[in-house]
Formats: C-alpha cells, sequence, structure tokens
C-alpha cells in the first residue's frame, strides 16, 4: 500500500493512506543502508497479520531538509506582519533563495493587513516574480486565496515569532475537518513545545507541515552547494545572468555585469541585489572542506 509519512516517533512511523494511519515499522534493510524514513516521504508498505506494518520502500524525494528533518515540502509560507516585528526584506529574500535551493515554493504572506499598509513591499514582491499576499488572520482579509495556496500540497509556515502564525492556521483550518480537535490545539498553542515534526492533512487536500524549526534555517549549514549555487537561486536574476561579460561574474560589483545594469534600470529590485551581495559576502569563504 501507499502512504504519506506524517509523523516519526521512537521507532515507529506513522503511515498516511487514503483510508487510515497505519502505526508502521520500518524494514530492517533501511538501517544497514544508514538511510530512514523522514516525514513527508512517500513510502510503500505491507500488512502482517502478526507483526506491525513494514515500511518497504521509499519513493524518490523532491527535496529533504535536515533541520527541521522533513521531506517533500512544496511550498513554504514565509509570513512576516506590520508593525512589530515588521517585514525585514533580508530574512524573506534568504528565505526564498533557501527556497529555490531545495526546490521549493516560497509564498510571501504579510499579515495583520487591519494595521496599515503593505503596498510597498507587496510590489517589491509581485515584481520579483514572487507569489505575495496580504492577508489579516483577525480580520479574514486574503484567507480565502492562502486556502487556494494550501490546496493539494504539502507546506510549512515560517517567520518570526509574533507575525501571526498560528492565527492564521487556526483560521485557515477552523472549519475543517482536522482528524480531532487535539489536531488544531497542536496547530495552535501547541505548536512552540512540539520538538518533531509532524504533518496534519486537512480537507483541501493537502498537508500542512508542523514544524518549530524553520526559522533556524541557517545558509550557512546549507554550506558549499548553496554558495556555488546562489545566483541561480535569486531566481529574478536569471534573465541576465547568461548576459554578463564575464563568465565568471559573481554579480556583485563587475563592469558589465548585466544583473547590476538590470538593477540600475530598475528591472531587479535594488533590496533583492543588496540581500544577493550580503549573501554572497558571508558564504565567500566557504570552501568545499564545508561540503556536506
Ligand atoms: P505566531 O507567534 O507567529 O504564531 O503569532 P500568533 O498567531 O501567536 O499571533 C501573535 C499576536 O498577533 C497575537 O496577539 C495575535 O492575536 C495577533 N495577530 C495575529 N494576526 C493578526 C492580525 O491579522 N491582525 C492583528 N491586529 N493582530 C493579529
Ligand atoms: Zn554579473
Amino acid at each position: 500500500m501507499k502512504g504519506i509519512l506524517i509523523k516519526a516517533i521512537s521507532g515507529f512511523y506513522y503511515v498516511k493512506s487514503e483510508d487510515n494511519v497505519y502505526e508502521c515499522k520500518a524494514r530492517g534493510s533501511f538501517r544497514n543502508k544508514n538511510f530512514s524514513p523522514v516525514v513527508g516521504d512517500n513510502v510503500e508498505f505491507l500488512i502482517h497479520e502478526n507483526s506491525y506494518p513494514s515500511i518497504e520502500e521509499i519513493y524518490p524525494r523532491k527535496n529533504c531538509l535536515v533541520r527541521p528533518n522533513v521531506a517533500n515540502i512544496d511550498k513554504l509560507f514565509i509570513v512576516s506582519s506590520f508593525s512589530t516585528p515588521s517585514p525585514n526584506t533580508v530574512i524573506i529574500d534568504r528565505l526564498t533563495a533557501i527556497c529555490a535551493f531545495y526546490n521549493i515554493e516560497p509564498v510571501i504572506v504579510f499579515n495583520k493587513a487591519d494595521l496599515g499598509d503593505f503596498s510597498e513591499f507587496l510590489s517589491l514582491y509581485k515584481k520579483a516574480g514572487f507569489k505575495a499576499y496580504v492577508v489579516s488572520a483577525a480580520t479574514g482579509e486574503g484567507i480565502e486565496q492562502l486556502k487556494e495556496e494550501v490546496k493539494g500540497c504539502i507546506s510549512a509556515f515560517t517567520g518570526n515569532s509574533g507575525v501571526g502564525k498560528s492565527s492564521i492556521l487556526n483560521v485557515l483550518f477552523k472549519d475543517l475537518n482536522l482528524q480531532t480537535g487535539e489536531v488544531s490545539q497542536k496547530l495552535g498553542r501547541g505548536r512552540h513545545t512540539t520538538r518533531h515534526t509532524e504533518l496534519f492533512w486537512h480537507k483541501f487536500g493537502g498537508f500542512v507541515a508542523d514544524t518549530p524549526g524553520f526559522s533556524s534555517l541557517e545558509n550557512i549549514e546549507l554550506g558549499f552547494a548553496f554558495k556555488e549555487r546562489l545566483a541561480e537561486c535569486f531566481l529574478d536574476f536569471s534573465d541576465y545572468t547568461h548576459l554578463c561579460k564575464f563568465t565568471s561574474c559573481s554579480h556583485t560589483k563587475e563592469k558589465g555585469c548585466a544583473v547590476i545594469n538590470a538593477v540600475n534600470n530598475g528591472d531587479i529590485q535594488e533590496s533583492r541585489h543588496k540581500t544577493y551581495c550580503m549573501l554572497y559576502d558571508e558564504l565567500k569563504n566557504l570552501n568545499s572542506w564545508n561540503k556536506k
């Protein structure tokens, strides 16, 4: 049978199939190969008469994060809010690059629209080619659009504490038949105390990851590979990077850099390029020894 691994605790793997959640064990050979199932995995499992169902196969992963340890995330909702803490473009830009690195689609969410005007931020990120929404968990503004976004995929939410992640999740999923009342409680109050990653399914046809660790996704941990691919991870640069005068162009200061020209022409947002240069500086001393 096929299913998705939604929770892993002390050697037990909880696999959601179409009809049920099965408490499984992993086949012994996974341990030998130093490869084990990760929450989010699509797995094949077998039912046995006198023992736990066993996970027999793990299907290829779209992506796999180490911290938090979760696989196959489709979308990361990057939440920031008006007033304190107000949107920080460096944090947003860094996360969009990390998303690109992992093949995750970023969805930028500005919450607390009832408190102020986000139009400047919204237009910045829309111009850069991202999906961006202005919402208010308090008034419900924009929440319908988020419902569309969470449909049919595995999503996760990240953002500083206080930006309203729990509030958004509660509004989004409030009238949903999440498996039990316990779940909405987990998505709300219990979130900050959860240490392990867990997926919850919802009736929009998808899963939402309860992952406390996303805010600690540090680019430095991604190491050398992230450094090598940094320019590629700024998707809004991609129309220009191949036009630079030098193939080894770092796009930070070279003459004849098409990215810098595009910034000067207003085709690339200046703040995006600033963050790129900042990350470039942070990563430039990493060498292949830091390779994971
Ligand atoms: P989290 O730490 O990101 O999960 O943030 P919470 O969901 O706990 O929200 C932090 C605070 O912001 C709470 O006091 C919420 O009531 C408040 N809050 C959340 N969303 C909104 C909103 O859309 N508008 C306003 N005015 N306050 C909000
Ligand atoms: Zn360049």
